[in-house]
């Protein structure tokens, strides 16, 4: 700075601003400009993996959880055991083996 500027009534510690260029006065810590700090140094957050890991467990324990829970609400019942049905003509006279049911007229029978 030379004395020139200084009696011209200029800020000796005026600075331009790191981001867009923009002349900061000396006693301005923020650009107003562009909002960037001019003579702050903004310091970074200590240990910020350790919540952020472990909320992301959380949340994957959060999901696994109702993962289950839906499939508990939403299992569908067991399928029912199958009935095998088959025909067959018996030759009058003869006895059906034993367990099997008869029918003599399909048409009155009885619906199982
Ligand atoms: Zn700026």
């Amino acid at each position: 700075m030379t004395w020139a500027a200084r009696d011209a009534g200029a800020d000796p510690w005026s600075i331009a601003c790191p981001r867009c260029g923009a002349t900061l006065a000396g006693d301005q810590d923020w650009c107003m400009s562009c909002g960037a700090p001019a003579r702050t140094v903004i310091a970074p957050t200590p240990r910020w993996r350790r919540p952020v890991v472990a909320l992301a467990a959380l949340a994957l324990v959060a999901l696994g959880g109702l993962a289950a829970a839906f499939v508990a609400l939403t299992a569908d019942d067991p399928t029912p055991a199958r009935t095998l049905t088959r025909t067959t003509t018996l030759a009058p006279g003869v006895a059906p083996p034993p367990g099997v049911k008869t029918v003599t007229d399909p048409t009155t029978a009885p619906v199982p």
